[in-house]
C-alpha cells in the first residue's frame, strides 16, 4: 500500500477564510483572494503571526469543502498519514489534534505527524500548499491551490480543490 502524506493547513483546513474573518474583526476590511493572491500568509495579514499562535485558532478553522469524504475513500486504498508543521507553535498541538478528532474521526493517532520539519518522513505522495515542503520531496507531489502560490511556477501537479485530488489519486 502506497503512503500519502496529506498536510492540514491550507489542504485540510481552510486558514484563509478564518484569517478573512479575523482581519474583518480587528480592521474592518473585507479583504478578498484578489487582495491576497501571490502573498505569503505573513505579508498579507500583519496580525498573522500573533493568531497562529493563540490558543484555539487552530481548533477554529472550517473544513476545506469535499476533504473529509476524500480522505475517506484515500483511507482505504493508501496508507494515509496527516502531516502538519505544528512544532513552531506548541498551542497548535493540541488544538490540531482535537481538530482532526473532531472532522476526520476515522484517522487514528497513528495516522498523525506533527513535526518541524517534514522531509523527516517518507512517503509516496505528499499533498501540500506549501513549495518549501514539496521541493525537497522525493515521491510524487501535488500543490494544493491557495492564494499564496497562486501565481507560482514550479514542477509540482496542481489540485485547485479536492474534487481533482480524487481524479489524480481515486
Ligand atoms: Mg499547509
Amino acid at each position: 500500500m502506497k503512503r500519502i502524506l496529506i498536510d492540514m493547513d491550507g489542504v485540510l483546513a481552510d486558514v484563509y477564510s478564518r484569517l478573512f474573518e479575523l482581519h474583518k474583526e480587528v480592521t474592518g476590511e473585507l479583504l478578498c483572494q484578489d487582495d491576497v493572491a501571490g502573498k505569503l500568509e505573513e505579508e498579507a495579514f500583519p496580525l498573522q503571526r500573533q493568531w497562529v499562535m493563540s490558543a484555539g485558532f487552530f481548533r477554529s478553522l472550517p473544513v476545506m469543502p469535499g476533504s473529509i469524504e476524500r480522505v475517506r475513500k484515500l483511507n482505504e486504498k493508501y496508507h494515509v498519514v496527516i502531516i502538519s508543521l505544528a512544532t513552531e507553535f506548541p498551542a497548535s498541538l493540541t488544538d490540531k489534534q482535537y481538530w482532526l478528532h473532531e472532522h476526520f474521526p476515522f484517522i487514528t493517532w497513528r495516522q498523525i505527524v506533527f513535526c518541524g520539519d517534514k522531509s523527516l518522513v517518507k512517503a509516496d505522495i505528499l499533498v501540500d500548499d506549501h513549495p518549501k515542503n514539496l521541493d525537497t520531496f522525493e515521491g510524487e507531489t501535488i500543490m494544493f491551490t491557495q492564494p499564496h502560490n497562486l501565481y507560482l511556477t514550479t514542477r509540482h501537479r496542481r489540485a485547485g480543490n479536492w474534487d481533482e485530488i480524487e481524479r489524480m489519486l481515486l
